[in-house]
């Protein structure tokens, strides 16, 4: 059997390292200069709020411009770059402002690059097996696919690579499918439809407790590259400290495929895994620490499980952001918020926040609850429902406060900053990475 190649190299700026983990893999093998590209990053969370942090969290913008380099040297030029990010108003999430904050709007303009939103496209049905999903055209109508997904961890899926990366090209519809008919085995039925001819993970930063802005992002250093997909992913992984074999869409993807997951059936070039190897935790921090963090008493949320869209979560991490904030040193007499499929109040709750059209619909007997709808839920909306409900005095006037920010939000004269219990300091955290 044949051993598929995958490069790790340490990153420098020197605008060589791209370089040099495509020749160790032999990345531009199947390479035409003519040939239609599409380059997939990873725009999860970008909105036009400067102080949501990209480290971690998005594919940086300096490794695809490095990419296009290499491309133009070779004579490409029907390039596109390919998203679908997650859409949130209240946020300021879409995948034009992600391109816009993450500089790839600079890119595209200076290099005579395609953008192209995912969520906008046209879309073609494809069946899956469990169900038929719909796929933006582009990434089915190429002649080659670079996939490059962010090295880091995922609470739903423990770590988010090249496979997981590519869910970004489903219709939003078809990502709330993927959810909700099984996330894992959906992945892993994805990636034996779309078939990227390289992937180049980028390790220039990753995320403990990803896939988003609640994560803690390190500087690694790191780029993993592969012409395929899956070795990229096995050795991604293991660079993280993640046994692969725990991570359920590449188990599934391998038994789909008969393709081995073990690390001694790829042959690695450049560093040693050992010698680059950055464990970092996935799972999520337990509610009642979260909690006793900002000093809070009787509040609890439960794990929503994998059936939790993106939309959702990211409405999730926001609407509890400003919650511990504005509630720091409460006691609460046993309050629950609950979101996502399938989850039920816990027994002793008294008071239960459903958030969102699941949660909703699934506890609609519930009596001792405040239904808060919406697909995805508002943060707005939750904040006004669930601070109006909590304390007649207190609720209201930390409800006047979230408005006065709202406004002075949206005049451009405050900016809500999501509470962290570190910072990202320069030099390590540099915003060049995203011009
Ligand atoms: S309510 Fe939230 S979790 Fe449920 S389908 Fe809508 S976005 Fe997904």
């Amino acid at each position: 059997m044949t051993k598929q190649s995958v490069s790790i190299v340490r990153y420098r700026e020197n605008n060589e390292t791209i370089r040099n983990a495509l020749e160790l893999c032999d990345g531009f093998k199947e390479l035409k200069a003519n040939d239609k590209i599409l380059i997939k990053p990873n725009i999860v969370m970008a909105s036009r709020r400067k102080k949501i942090p990209l480290y971690g969290v998005v594919t940086t913008t300096r490794v695809i411009e490095d990419i296009i380099i290499l491309l133009s040297e070779y004579g490409c030029n029907d390039i596109t770059i390919g998203e679908g990010s997650p859409f949130h108003k209240e946020l300021e999430l879409s995948t034009l402002n992600g391109f816009k904050s993450t500089g790839l709007t600079r890119v595209a303009e200076k290099y005579g690059v395609k953008l192209v939103d995912f969520n906008k496209s046209e879309f073609r049905s494809v069946d899956l097996g469990p169900t038929k999903v719909k796929l933006a055209r582009e990434s089915l109508e190429n002649d080659f696919l670079i996939n490059v997904p962010v090295l880091k961890t995922h609470v739903q899926t423990t770590v988010s690579l090249s496979l997981k990366n590519l869910k970004g090209c489903l219709k939003q519809s078809s990502k709330m499918k993927f959810h909700k008919t099984g996330l894992e085995e959906m992945i892993a039925r994805l990636n034996t439809v779309l078939k990227p001819k390289l992937s180049v993970i980028d390790g220039v930063y990753s995320l403990e407790r990803g896939p988003s802005t609640s994560g803690r992002a390190y500087r690694t250093n790191l780029i993993i590259a592969s012409r395929d997909a899956f070795s990229g992913d096995i050795v991604g992984a293991t660079c993280l400290g993640i046994d692969p074999l725990t991570v359920e869409y590449l188990t599934q993807y391998g038994a789909l495929t008969g393709q081995s997951s073990s690390l001694e059936d790829i042959e690695i070039k450049g560093e040693s895994v050992d010698d680059v190897i950055f464990p970092l935790e996935w799972r999520m921090m337990k509610a009642e620490q979260i909690m006793a963090d900002y000093d809070i008493k009787g509040a609890t949320f439960q794990w929503p499980g994998n059936t939790l869209c993106t939309n959702c979560a990211i409405m999730s991490d926001a609407f509890l952001g400003v919650f511990l904030k504005d509630y720091k040193g409460s006691y609460f007499n046993n309050i629950e918020f609950l979101m996502g499929d399938k989850v039920h109040p816990l027994e002793e709750s008294k008071l239960v926040f459903l958030l969102g059209n699941c949660a909703v619909k699934n506890n609609s007997d519930c009596d001792k609850a405040v239904k808060i709808s919406g697909c995805p839920v508002g943060v707005g909306d939750s904040i006004v429902k669930v601070y109006n409900t909590l304390g007649k005095f207190k609720g209201k006037k930390l409800l006047a406060v979230r408005m006065l920010k709202g406004m002075a939000e949206k005049l451009g004269i405050y900016e809500e900053t999501l509470p962290r219990t570190f910072s990202y300091d320069q030099p390590d955290f540099d915003r060049a990475f995203y011009r």
